[in-house]
């Protein structure tokens, strides 16, 4: 489920909302859903305690560039 984000900061990975845009922790512009699938899932996955804070709406999603979909291309040039 997507929620909507306006303005928030994560905690986990330094990524920052400012009225509904995502910007990287370098600041440069990005998609949550990018965000999501190099980041803040895998944060998700070696953290089972349960104490990950991240507020990226898209957490969850692989609909962005995710580490797989950079290994297949990397695949690609066999
Ligand atoms: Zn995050």
């Amino acid at each position: 489920m997507e929620r909507s984000l306006n303005n928030g900061l994560c905690p986990e990975c330094d990524a920052h909302w400012i009225d509904g845009q995502l910007y990287w922790s370098n600041g440069k512009e990005g998609c949550p859903h990018d965000l999501a699938g190099l980041v803040c899932n895998q944060i998700f996955k070696y953290n089972h305690s349960g104490g990950v804070k991240c507020i990226n709406p898209c957490m969850g999603s692989d609909s962005g560039q995710t580490w797989k979909h950079r290994t297949d291309l990397n695949n690609d040039n066999n």
